[in-house]
C-alpha cells in the first residue's frame, strides 16, 4: 500500500486506550480532558478485523500504545491474536513501564518483540512532576523486567521540556555507556490544550546533543538515513546508543510510511494534523470486509504530505494521549 505522494505504508500505531495512568504534562491538560466511553472504542474484535484489513494491504508493523496499552483489559490475549495474524512479522509496543514489570513475560510469550519505555528523568522528584504523581522506581522495574524477559532492543524515550528535565539529558544518556539500549530524546511537539506549554518549552536536539557531548564527549553518528525518526549517535566504546527524534527542528515526513488507529477506531493519516478517516462507524453499520478494506485504502493514499509545524500549525482536535504517538 502507498499514499499518493508514493510512501511505502507498512507501520500500523494502534492506540489500544485513552485512558492512563499517568498524566504527563505534554500530553495531556491538567484537566478538562474528556474520556471516551468504553462502548465508543475499538472492541477486540472489531481491532483484529482491523489488523486484518491492515495487513492485507501490507502492513507489516504493528505499535501498540495509547493512552497507556498495559492498561487495556485482556492485553495478553490480544497481543496473541495480532501475532497471529498473517502478515504481521514484527510487534512492539510504547508504554510507561509502570506495570510491566508483571506483565513483560507474558507479553513476550504472547508474541510481543519490544518495547519503547518512555523515561523522561530517573529523579524522582522530577518524574513525579512530570508525569503529575508517578514513581520512577516502578518504571526502572519495569524495565528490568522487559530486559530479563528477552523484550529487545529496548528503547527508552524521553521527552525534553525546558525547565523541568533538560538538565537529566546528560544522565539519560550515560546509561548506554554500560547497557545496550537506545536512549532517544525528543523533541516536544505542540497539540490542542498543551500546544503553547509545548511550543514555550521545546528544546531542540541540536542543543540537547551538545549539552550531552559538552558531558560525555563526543559522539560518533551510526545512522543519519532518516529511515528512521531517530538519527543514532554512539559514544566510543558504549554497550548502547542515542537516538535524536527531533519532528520540530528536522521534519523526517518525507519518509514517514507510518499510519495510527486510534481507540476511537479513526484512521489518523499524519501525527500532527487532524486529517481522520472513521472506520468504527462502518464497522458498525455492518459494512463488509471489502468496504472496510477499501475505506482504510482510500484514506491512506490520501494522506497529507506532512506537518506544518513551520507555518505555526498544529493540531486542534486531539492531544497525544487521545492519539498515540
Ligand atoms: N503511555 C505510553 C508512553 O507514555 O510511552 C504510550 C503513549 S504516549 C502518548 C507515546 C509517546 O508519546 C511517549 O513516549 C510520550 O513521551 C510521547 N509524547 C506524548 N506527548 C508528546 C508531545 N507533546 N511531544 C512529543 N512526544 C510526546
Ligand atoms: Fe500517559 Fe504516556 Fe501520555 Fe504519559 S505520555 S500521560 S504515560 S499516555
Amino acid at each position: 500500500m502507498r499514499d499518493q505522494f508514493g510512501r511505502d505504508l507498512r507501520d500500523l500505531r494502534i492506540s489500544l486506550t485513552d485512558r492512563c495512568n499517568l498524566r504527563c504534562i505534554y500530553c495531556m491538560p491538567a484537566e478538562g480532558i474528556d474520556f471516551r466511553p468504553p462502548e465508543e472504542l475499538l472492541q477486540d474484535d472489531e481491532l483484529l478485523l482491523l489488523v486484518r484489513v491492515a495487513a492485507d494491504l501490507g502492513v507489516t508493523k504493528v505499535r501498540l500504545t495509547g493512552g497507556e496499552p498495559t492498561v487495556r483489559r485482556g492485553l495478553v490475549e490480544l497481543v496473541k491474536n495480532i501475532s497471529g495474524t498473517g502478515g504481521i512479522e514484527d510487534i512492539a509496543m510504547t508504554t510507561n513501564g509502570l506495570l510491566l514489570e508483571h506483565l513483560a513475560t507474558p507479553l513476550a510469550r504472547a508474541g510481543l518483540r519490544r518495547v519503547n519505555v518512555s523515561l523522561d528523568t530517573m529523579d524522582p522528584a522530577k518524574f513525579h512532576r512530570m508525569t503529575r504523581g508517578g514513581r520512577v522506581e516502578k518504571v526502572l522495574a519495569g524495565i528490568a523486567a522487559a530486559a530479563a524477559a528477552g523484550l529487545a532492543p529496548i528503547k527508552l524515550n524521553a521527552v525534553v521540556v525546558r525547565g523541568f528535565n533538560d538538565d537529566d539529558v546528560v544522565s539519560l544518556a550515560a546509561l548506554t555507556l554500560e547497557r545496550p539500549w537506545e536512549v532517544r530524546f525528543i523533541e516536544m511537539m505542540p497539540f490542542g490544550s498543551v500546544g503553547d506549554f509545548a511550543e514555550a518549552g521545546v528544546v531542540k536536539s541540536e542543543e540537547t546533543m551538545a549539552k550531552i557531548e559538552a558531558a560525555l564527549g563526543p559522539l560518533a553518528p551510526l545512522d543519519l538515513s532518516g529511515q528512521d525518526p531517530a538519527r543514532t549517535y554512539r559514544f566510543a566504546g558504549a554497550a548502547g546508543r542515542l537516538g535524536f527524534v527531533s519532528p520540530v527542528s528536522q521534519p523526517f515526513c518525507a519518509k514517514c510510511g507510518r499510519l495510527r488507529l486510534t481507540a476511537d477506531g479513526r484512521l489518523r493519516l499524519c501525527l500532527l494534523r487532524d486529517d481522520e478517516a472513521d472506520l468504527l462507524i462502518p464497522l458498525r453499520r455492518g459494512a463488509s470486509y471489502e468496504e472496510i478494506s477499501e475505506i482504510f485504502r482510500a484514506a491512506a493514499f490520501r494522506r497529507p504530505f506532512g506537518h506544518a509545524l513551520a507555518e505555526k500549525l498544529f493540531p486542534q482536535a486531539r492531544v497525544m494521549i487521545q492519539i498515540g504517538g
